[in-house]
């Protein structure tokens, strides 16, 4: 499953909100999927496409997509040499996803600022300046091996172009995701695993009296999102929590109070989903109606593989009905007799909302 880490200074709302977001969870404890370590959380991806196809095949059943929420503790100045808990962050960091950076944009006497002002453009500069430096010390390591090594191997001479154009750009301040701009050099650059390489939502993290429309703060973290093509969000985690700890069906009227439409997990989890380049396709029977993460632009036999890998190797082809014709025909029996149900072979690109059988031989 897909990981995003959640990073920022301390003291700036990531426990609250990884906290509330575990309270949530553990709702939806007899989902089989959800594993809960003390910093790791699975996250529903809400889709209110489910419930509806559920009302269509008529089962009780309905398994949505998951985004796991890992809660990366311990980035603080001075991490990428060893300070705070350092290394271990690190190499937690490493393995997510995308990163969901939280940026204090609340003020409160009360709670200690590590730097000792409310300032989201220095915060932020300090967090990224961490991510570059520890990328510039691995790619430094790996560097003589690589020479080395295109010595014997003419085959290497792009990779190691491309690493010493990463390391120039690190040196200079520049996130590898803006040193790899082709699609070789995002493939290529892919094996050194760097953290400024990967996708980042800032979560602005504010008062409830702040919500929805944030503050000089959070314009301030708007303006460094929109310079660095990275999505924002205005949230309160503190909220969150209270929200989490609601019954379900008290919810919408305490979002409705807030001006929100919708919580800022829900809002969070969406657009990490989307910041990741995922959609979903879904299967529906009468066991289940069940959601499927692929990325987008994925092949019928890649999604296949999203259930099962033998689906993959083993595809013949997809009988597949749009969301919107299993809704307006009311049945996959009706949408079918309409004519409404393609078979689509090994190129099809799969659309999100697709309704698929996969026909595969085991
Ligand atoms: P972390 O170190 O980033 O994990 O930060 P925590 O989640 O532990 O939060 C640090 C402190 O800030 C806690 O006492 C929280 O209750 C408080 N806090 C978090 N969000 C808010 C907020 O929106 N407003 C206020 N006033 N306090 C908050």
């Amino acid at each position: 499953s897909l990981r995003c880490g959640i990073v920022g200074l301390p003291n700036v709302g990531k426990s609250t909100l990884f906290n509330a977001i575990t309270a949530k969870q553990a709702e939806a404890a007899n989902y089989p999927f959800c594993t809960i370590e003390p910093n790791i959380g699975t996250v529903l991806v809400p889709d209110e496409r489910l419930e509806k196809l559920a009302s269509v095949v008529k089962t009780p059943v309905i398994i949505p997509a998951t985004l796991e929420i890992v809660d990366i503790a311990g980035l603080v100045r001075g991490a990428s040499k060893g300070e705070g808990l350092g290394n271990q962050f690190l190499s937690h960091i490493r393995e997510v996803d995308a990163i969901v950076h939280v940026v204090r944009c609340f003020e409160d006497d009360d709670i200690i600022h590590v730097h000792g002002k409310i300032d989201p453009t220095d915060d932020i500069a300090t967090i990224e300046t961490e991510l570059m430096l520890a990328d510039l010390e691995s790619m430094e390591k790996r560097m003589d091996k690589l020479r080395k090594n295109a010595k014997k191997d003419k085959e290497l001479a792009p990779l190691v172009s491309l690493a010493e154009k990463i390391i120039k750009g690190l040196e200079e301040g520049i996130p590898a995701r803006k040193l790899m701009e082709t699609d070789e050099e995002k493939e290529l650059g892919r094996q050194f695993f760097l953290i400024s390489s990967k996708p980042v939502l800032f979560a602005a993290n504010v008062s409830e009296n702040d919500l929805p429309g944030g503050n000089e703060h959070t314009e301030a973290v708007a303006r460094i999102a929109a310079e660095a093509g990275s999505k924002m969000l205005i949230i309160s985690a503190r909220t969150e929590a209270e929200i989490a700890e609601l019954p379900e069906d008290e919810r919408p009227e305490f979002l409705e109070s807030l001006g929100l439409e919708m919580s800022g997990l829900d809002r969070v989890i969406q657009t990490a989903y989307d910041l990741l380049g995922l959609h979903t396709y879904f299967t529906a029977g009468v066991k289940e109606v069940h959601a499927w993460t692929i990325r987008k632009g994925a092949a019928a036999p890649e999604a296949a593989a999203a259930i099962h890998t033998d689906f993959e190797k083993g595809f013949i082809r997809a009988e597949v009905i749009s969301y919107d014709d299993m809704l307006s025909y009311g049945s996959e029996q009706k949408a079918k007799e309409a004519g409404k149900m393609r078979s689509e072979g090994k190129e099809y690109i799969v659309k999100d909302g697709d309704v698929i059988v996969f026909r595969f031989n085991v």
